[in-house]
C-alpha cells in the first residue's frame, strides 16, 4: 500500500501538491482565497464549524475569507462613528443583497413601503417576484412624510429608501423615515449605492440596515459585481442565513477587486463629487436644458436635507453631494436620446460609479420596467439622461456636454 508521499501514484502526488504554511507576516493586500472548499484536521472540527461552535471556513457559498474581508471593510467605513458593533455580509450583486433582505424580513401577507422612484431592478423584484409570494408593496414618494405615514400598516415590515434616489437624485430624510418606520414596528432599510461613505453613513441617521450595489462606487472601476449589507450583528446574521440558503454569495476574485476599490473610495468619490458639482452648475445654464437634478445645487429640493445628513468633510464644510447628475433636455424622449448619443467623452454605458463618465437614457434603460404612469409617479421625465460623473477632467466633461447640447439646436418652443 502506498502510504508515504514518495510511494504514491502520479495522480495522487499531482492532486496533493504541497501548500505553503501559514505566513508569519501579514500580507498588505488580502489574498484571493479561490477555494470552494476547506479541509479539516478531523471530523469533529468539521462538525464544530458547521454547528456554529467553532469559527472558520468550510465551503465558499457559506463563507469565504476574501469575501468576508470585503464585507468587514465596508462595515468599518459605514459604522466608524457608531457606538455599538456592526456586521456586514457580502453578496454576488446588489440585487442579490436586496432580494435576500426582503426574503429575510417579509413573509406572505407582509407589506413593504418603497419609493416610487426606486431603482428599476428593485421595483421589478418587489412587484413581480416578492409580489408573487404574497408580499405587497406600496410605492410612494418617500420625501413626502405624510404619504409615508398614511401608507404604513400593521403588517408593514420594511420601509425602504434610497439615500439619493436613482435617477431623480431625491434625498431621503432618513431620521424622519426611521422614526415613522420604528413607530410602526418596521425596519428602515436604505440603499445607499449613490451616496457611499464618505458621502453619507445611513446607520448614523437611524437606518437599521444599509446596503450597496458594490458594483458601483465601492468597487469603482466597473470590473467587478457585488453587493453588501451592514447593520447590527443580530439582523445581519439573519440575512447571512438566507444568503446561504439562496446562494447569492460573493466570489473571491470579485471580493478582492471590490476590497481593493475601498482603499481609494474617499479619494475617488470626493473628486467625482467635486466634478459633478461643477458639471451640474455649468450644464444647468444651457438653453437646451429643461432641468438638472443634482443635490449639490442650492435650488434642489433635497439640498438642505443633504446638508443635514451628509458628511461635512475633513474641514467641516466640504459636503459631497454624490456624482449622479440627471440632465433633462427639451424635446422629450427624442431629445434625451440625441443628447446621450452626441456625447464623445461620456459614454453610453450601463452602470454608474466607475472611473469613466457614463450616461444612460433613463426611461429606456435603468427604468425600462416603469410604464408612463410609474415614470410620472416617480417624477422621471421621458427625456431624462443620467450622468454618472467619473474621474475625467471637469473641463472636458463640460465641453463635451455643451457641444452635445448645442447640437440639439432649435428654439425652446420648437424643442417643446
Ligand atoms: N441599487 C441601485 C441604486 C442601483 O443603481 C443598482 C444597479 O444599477 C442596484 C441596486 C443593483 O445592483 P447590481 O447591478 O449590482 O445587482
Amino acid at each position: 500500500m502506498a502510504s508515504e508521499p514518495s510511494e504514491r501514484g502520479e495522480n495522487t502526488r499531482a492532486v496533493h501538491l504541497p501548500v505553503p504554511p501559514p505566513l508569519a507576516q501579514q500580507p498588505l493586500a488580502v489574498p484571493v482565497y479561490r477555494s470552494a472548499a476547506f479541509a479539516f484536521g478531523s471530523s469533529a472540527e468539521y462538525a464544530a464549524l458547521l454547528n456554529g461552535s467553532a469559527a472558520g471556513y468550510s465551503y465558499s457559498r457559506i463563507d469565504n475569507p476574501t469575501a468576508d474581508s470585503f464585507a468587514a471593510s465596508v462595515a468599518a467605513l459605514e459604522a466608524c462613528q457608531l457606538p455599538g458593533p456592526a456586521a456586514a455580509q457580502p453578496f454576488a450583486s446588489g440585487m442579490a443583497v436586496i432580494s435576500a433582505v426582503f426574503w429575510t424580513f417579509t413573509e406572505a401577507g407582509a407589506h413593504v413601503l418603497a419609493p416610487a422612484a426606486v431603482y428599476g431592478g428593485t421595483y421589478g423584484f418587489l412587484r413581480d417576484v416578492a409580489g408573487k409570494f404574497g408580499v405587497r408593496t406600496d410605492f410612494v414618494d418617500v420625501t413626502d412624510l405624510d404619504q409615508v405615514r398614511a401608507a404604513l400598516r400593521p403588517e408593514t415590515r420594511i420601509v425602504y429608501a434610497e439615500t439619493v434616489a436613482n435617477p431623480t437624485t431625491a434625498v431621503a430624510d432618513l431620521p424622519a423615515l426611521a422614526e415613522l418606520a420604528h413607530q410602526a414596528g418596521a425596519l428602515l432599510v436604505v440603499d445607499s449605492t449613490l451616496a457611499p461613505p464618505p458621502v453619507c453613513r445611513p446607520l448614523e441617521h437611524g437606518a437599521d440596515l444599509v446596503l450597496h450595489s458594490a458594483t458601483k462606487y465601492l468597487g469603482g472601476h466597473s470590473d467587478a459585481t457585488g453587493g453588501v449589507v451592514t447593520g447590527s450583528p443580530e439582523l445581519v446574521a439573519r440575512i447571512r442565513a438566507v444568503r446561504i440558503d439562496t446562494g447569492g454569495s460573493l466570489a473571491p476574485d470579485e471580493a478582492f477587486l471590490l476590497r481593493r476599490g475601498l482603499e481609494t473610495l474617499p479619494l475617488r468619490v470626493s473628486r467625482q463629487c467635486a466634478t459633478a458639482l461643477a458639471f451640474a452648475s455649468a450644464v444647468a445654464g444651457h438653453p437646451a436644458v429643461r432641468r438638472v437634478d443634482y443635490p449639490g445645487l442650492p435650488g434642489h429640493p433635497g439640498h438642505q436635507v443633504a446638508r443635514r445628513l451628509f458628511d461635512a468633510g475633513p474641514d467641516g464644510q466640504s459636503y459631497r453631494f454624490g456624482a449622479i447628475v440627471t440632465v433633462t433636455p427639451y424635446g422629450g424622449r427624442a431629445g434625451g436620446y440625441a443628447l446621450a448619443d452626441r456625447l464623445r467623452v461620456a459614454q453610453v454605458a450601463t452602470s454608474l460609479g466607475g472611473t469613466h463618465t457614463k450616461v444612460s437614457h433613463v426611461a429606456s434603460t435603468t427604468h425600462r420596467q416603469f410604464d408612463d404612469a410609474a415614470l410620472a409617479a416617480a417624477g422621471i421625465d421621458p427625456g431624462a439622461v443620467r450622468f454618472s460623473v467619473g474621474l475625467e477632467d471637469a473641463a472636458d466633461l463640460i465641453a463635451d456636454a455643451t457641444q452635445a447640447l448645442d447640437a440639439l439646436g432649435g428654439t425652446r418652443e420648437e424643442r417643446e
